[in-house]
């Protein structure tokens, strides 16, 4: 997982920064949708934690998956009128043959005590069938079911299996399960660029912040115009009035999980560097710099801190700039 460079930090608003912060700050990562058979799919925690409507929801989902903020994952797929989408759908059965609701479900009753046959219409769990010859209330064990089929009360025609027909309480249109469609629901999560870049941004606010106590008032991902006339982002751009003089000093910060960050990224630094003119211009590197790296920077006049961790790295970079 590499860090993002400063011109993708920039390419995410502030705006949705802000949201993707709101949204951490609650502790989810993992968005997950529930089914709203009025609204239809509903994404309740966004919708909470920024106070805005269903849809608006939806679309700000979908748009941070454009912005590569988010990633998506298929979480169901559930039946969808074909007319509208909407999923607010009430099934029922329906005679194959003629398409009428007005079907029964009968089955062919054995009292076990007298032999007795006879057809119920209806057999609830807990229903207890009545024998016509005796007319005794029969308990699950003293009876069985001999046959069950479907009779449609418009064609007369039996049948085994009714036909699926649903209704749709959106628009009211009645089809066949068949000529449904089918409707996608995702979860989202944060993307591994941003989960990268969110955790640099907390390590960003580390180091700022020991600056901030030794007065310094630092900007965050700061793009400044070079002599070429070219923008440049760093990550921290820190400032401090000594004297009539306004002190400038842009910081990168690099990570990595293993081993020692490359030292190619003191010759993109110093590119920028060169350009921009600070009055001094540092690379943080957790845990460590390669070699090539430091020698790379001395050659540059470009400082190194490097620390375990961000707070060990904070303390070395408020030293240095002290
Ligand atoms: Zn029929
Ligand atoms: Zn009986
Ligand atoms: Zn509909």
């Amino acid at each position: 997982m590499s860090s993002p460079s400063g011109s993708e930090a920039e390419a995410v608003s502030n705006k949705k920064l802000a949201i993707i912060f709101k949204l951490l700050s609650k502790g989810e990562l993992n968005i997950a949708p529930v089914i709203d058979h009025n609204a239809g799919v509903r994404y309740p925690y966004v919708e909470k934690s920024l106070n805005i409507k269903p849809e608006e929801a939806s679309k700000l989902l979908e748009s941070l998956i454009k912005e590569k903020v988010l990633t998506k994952n298929l979480y169901d797929k559930v039946f969808a009128c074909p007319r509208c989408e909407s999923v607010n759908l009430s099934p029922k059965g329906i005679c194959p043959s003629c398409g009428s609701f007005d079907i029964d479900k009968k089955r062919l009753l054995e009292h076990l005590k007298c032999g007795t046959k006879f057809v119920v219409n209806k057999l609830f769990e807990g229903t207890k069938p009545v024998c016509p010859k005796d007319k005794t209330e029969l308990e699950n064990h003293e009876y069985r079911v001999l046959a069950s089929w479907f009779e449609c009360n418009v064609c007369k025609k039996k049948f085994d299996t009714p036909e699926v027909g649903v209704h749709c309480l959106n628009c009211g249109l009645d089809f066949k399960a068949r000529e449904g469609e089918f409707k996608e629901i995702y979860s989202y999560a944060l993307s591994d660029e941003m989960t990268a870049y969110v955790k640099k941004l907390g390590n960003l606010r580390t180091l700022a912040e020991g600056l901030t106590s030794i007065g310094y008032d630092v900007h965050f991902v700061e793009s400044l115009e070079g002599v070429s006339g070219g923008k440049h982002s760093f990550d921290l751009v820190a400032y401090k009035v000594e004297g009539k003089k306004q002190i400038r000093v842009v910081i990168d910060l690099y990570e990595k999980v293993e081993g020692e960050v490359d030292g190619s990224i003191i010759i993109s630094m110093f590119a920028k560097v060169l350009d921009v003119k600070p009055d001094k211009a540092v690379c943080v590197a957790i845990p460590a710099l390669s070699d090539v790296g430091r020698n790379l920077a001395k050659q540059y006049n470009i400082e190194v801190v490097e620390g375990k961790n961000s707070q060990e790295a904070a303390e070395y970079l408020s030293q240095k700039l002290a």
